[in-house]
């Protein structure tokens, strides 16, 4: 019987509620300091109690899984805190492709994968001496919008950039990428890409509520000059939201070419869910200044589905529940092996 299992955290309990519901024995690795919480649903069989989320890479627990026949699901928490050689390393099977979690990590590889998949994405400047004009400096990694800063001079980034290093927040210059501010709305794009249908679904869209930046329209501007923080983009929450109809022809469209481009450039390419994540500008012109290679905490919004779900399901389905219906339409037709790594 094939257990499916996460990390406790991001969007633990929604992937494990989908688990049950396709029928899968669910069990969360879970930090001790969380387990009063987790106890609370009755839909985890099994909790493994660890002090950090690392222990995920010692032998005894990766021993624990395989004997259940596990596959874990990575979310933003598996990259938050482990490296992508860490992540290769998991000898438990991972769904989807769990090399394309470093073409996320790296911002110069998911530059790169983005404009391969003919994605519009703004220009990366090289140095800070090529700052001209509003721009964002962000850090490597799934770091969820804290220590990003706007500039818009070379000058001004220095600063920020070492109040941020006495801070202990960011090492310096090598921590940051630099990207031209794209204006717009925010929009981030949910798909799933079956491997074993070989086909795209378009799940839903959310935006980010992030503190401090979402709450800047409360404070007049003059009175904003006056404070000394520098405004971040962590992220707290998400927010629904759904599109115009005459957009969605060109979202399945860029999502069809981020799958065929990491086909080419990640063998096995954009296996399971995936977000594009950027801002529509006043033409509805889509600007993905970023993508996530596996499930989004935005999912977390349709666990009973999404304005987009039931055109493609007659029951409620969520993220979560898809991922495990893939796997099960995997292991029924003998094809495991096409939907993890
Ligand atoms: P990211 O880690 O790339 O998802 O960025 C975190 C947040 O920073 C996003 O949710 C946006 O609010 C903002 N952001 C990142 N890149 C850009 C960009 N090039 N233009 C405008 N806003 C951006």
């Amino acid at each position: 019987m094939t257990t499916i299992s996460t990390l406790g955290s991001h969007c633990a309990l929604q992937v494990l509620k989908g688990a049950k519901d396709e029928g899968f024995q669910t069990l969360l690795v879970c930090e001790k300091r969380r387990e009063k919480l987790y106890r609370r649903f009755p839909f985890i069989d099994e909790l493994v109690l660890v002090d950090s989320f690392n222990e995920i890479l010692n032998q005894n627990l990766n021993e624990k899984l395989g004997e259940k026949e596990s596959i874990i699901i990575p979310h933003g928490t598996l990259l938050s805190q482990m490296s992508p050689p860490e992540i290769e390393s998991i000898q438990t099977p991972i769904f989807g492709n769990k090399w394309i979690l470093r073409w996320e990590s790296d911002r110069k590889m998911k530059e790169k994968l983005m404009i391969e998949a003919g994605l519009n994405v703004p220009r990366s400047l090289a140095s800070p001496s090529d700052i001209n004009g509003l721009a964002i400096a962000k850090r490597h990694g799934a770091a969820g919008g804290k220590g990003y800063f706007l500039t818009t001079s070379k000058k001004d980034y220095e600063k920020k950039r070492d109040a941020l290093t006495t801070l202990g927040i960011i090492k310096g210059d090598d921590d940051l990428y630099l990207q031209e501010y794209a204006f717009g709305v925010s929009a981030y794009l949910q798909y799933f890409y079956s491997a074993i249908q070989d086909d795209l679904e378009f799940f839903g869209v959310d935006r980010r509520y992030e503190s401090d930046i979402d709450g800047l329209g409360r404070i007049p501007a003059r009175q904003q000059m006056d404070v000394e923080k520098i405004p971040s983009f962590n992220v707290i929450g998400n927010s629904p939201l759904v599109l115009r109809e005459s957009l969605l022809d060109e979202v399945y469209s860029m999502g069809e070419r981020f799958v065929e481009a990491a086909k080419r450039l990640v063998p096995p390419g954009m296996n399971g869910p995936f977000c594009l994540e950027g801002v529509y500008n006043e033409n509805g012109e889509f600007t993905t200044f970023e993508f996530s290679a596996r499930i989004v905490a935005g999912t977390n919004l349709y666990v009973g589905g999404s304005p987009y779900s039931p055109f493609m399901y007659d029951e409620p389905m969520s993220m979560g529940r898809r991922i495990a219906r893939e796997i099960k339409s995997a292991i029924a037709q003998g094809r495991l092996s096409s939907v993890v790594t």
